[in-house]
């Protein structure tokens, strides 16, 4: 799940960042309208938080030339308190909703989810064979069995359930789950294909996830 945030101000910026990287998503912040147009045309994103003031434009200019531009990902807007008429126009500019200054972080994180959620129509889970992901509730289980992973296992999991049956390389990987062009003669993906195999997998009748020599890795099932 990537993440765009456009606010100049570095320490709400960073605030932003460190929370949602601690709830597993990947995180690029832009400090201009111009940064983040560019980087919005040059990443996918499925969700950008746009802060009405910025230095070099307003945000609700910024949620127009993103929805020009055919962006569509969710765009959740931060406004001042009190702002109305920045909500009803940012709203009217292509926001999906919107969040006035101070806000609580929870808050945020709660309003990011249901986002999310809205994309995926409602589907608050991912099921792959007797797997399955709970984003609401953030929990795995395997048949029966819970199953316990760190927030970086989690992203890496969603990522091959969002991709089930597709072979991924370790670039596309390491570009959707980390953010970082890792090079090859980085181990940190298979150390954590490999974390999250001994909790999924392992204890199990038949094995998900398949290394694809020279490739990359695959969610599937095989006969
Ligand atoms: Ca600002």
């Amino acid at each position: 799940m990537r993440i765009l945030v456009i606010e100049d101000e570095v320490k709400m910026a960073g605030f932003i960042r460190k929370g949602l990287e601690e709830a597993g998503y990947v995180v690029e912040v832009a400090q201009s309208a111009a940064a983040g147009l560019m980087l919005s045309a040059n990443g996918e994103f499925d969700l950008v938080i746009l802060d009405v003031m910025l230095p070099d434009g307003n945000g609700i200019d910024v949620a127009r030339q993103l929805r020009n531009e055919d962006f569509k990902g969710f765009i959740l807007m931060l406004t001042a308190l009190g702002g109305t008429k920045d909500r009803v126009r940012g709203l009217d500019a292509g926001a999906d909703d919107y969040l006035p200054k101070p806000f609580e972080f929870d808050e945020l994180l709660a309003r990011v989810r249901a986002l999310l959620r809205r994309r995926e129509g409602g589907v608050s889970s991912l099921q792959f064979e007797d797997l399955n992901m709970d984003l609401v509730r953030r929990k795995v289980t395997r048949g029966s069995q819970d199953v316990s992973l760190t927030q970086k296992e989690f992203a890496l999991l969603e990522y091959f359930l969002r991709n089930a049956n597709r072979p991924l390389t370790r670039t596309e990987i390491g570009e959707n789950v980390w953010d970082v062009h890792f090079d090859n003669e980085s181990n940190v993906i298979d150390v954590y294909v490999r974390h999250l195999r001994k909790k999924i997998d392992e204890p199990f009748n038949f094995k998900l996830i398949h290394t694809l020599t020279g490739y990359g890795y695959v969610l599937r099932k095989e006969a």
